[in-house]
């Protein structure tokens, strides 16, 4: 069986403190820290994962979510295969912002982005505030992919990076 090796560009977008540098540390180093340093600029780390018979190598940028930050994003997603638009379940501005996220990749990221919104902090469901029935619904209507995270506990983390491989055009 042959195993192609494919290069995505992948950049994480959404509020500050929803947990993008925390699902990205899980990911690639399987770690967790209640006190994640906070993302200066944009931070790059890679990882790979099995997709059939392609390895997918993500080149995964992670940038900072202070408004501040904000007009440094398109340099990021720009070029980008795939975008992981993150909220925090328990924080109902978050889901506003990555909906105007959502609408900026639309409008201004490659025509053929991949989309996918995490819904983060799964474990904090007693503290829920976005409902699943709500983020699903939404997720629909825009074409994109959604799932409930937790950096904290691993849920669907793995998940979330093998969906999206699973979208991606992984051409000879
Ligand atoms: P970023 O600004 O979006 O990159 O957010 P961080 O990754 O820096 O995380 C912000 C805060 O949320 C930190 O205190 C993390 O420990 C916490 N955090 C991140 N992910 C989770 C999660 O899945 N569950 C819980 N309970 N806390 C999380």
């Amino acid at each position: 069986m042959s195993n192609r090796v494919c290069h995505f560009k992948l950049v994480l977008l959404g509020d500050a403190a929803v947990g993008k540098s925390c699902l990205v540390v899980r990911f690639v180093r399987d770690e967790f820290f209640e006190f994640q340093e906070p993302t200066i600029g944009a931070a790059f780390l890679t990882q790979t994962v099995q997709c059939e018979d392609a390895t997918v190598k993500y080149e995964i940028w992670d940038t900072a979510g202070q408004e501040r930050y904000r007009s440094l994003a398109p340099m990021y997603y720009r070029g980008a295969a795939a975008a992981i638009v993150v909220y925090d379940i328990t924080d109902p501005d978050s889901f506003a912002g990555a909906k105007s996220w959502v609408k900026e990749l639309q409008r201004r990221g490659d025509p053929n982005v991949i989309i996918a919104l995490a819904g983060n902090k799964a474990d904090l469901e007693q503290r829920r505030k976005i409902s699943q029935e709500e983020a699903e619904s939404y997720a629909e209507e825009n074409g994109i992919l959604h799932l409930v995270t937790s950096a904290k506990d691993g849920t669907n983390v793995k998940s979330l990076f093998v969906e999206i491989a699973k979208k991606l055009p992984k051409n000879p």
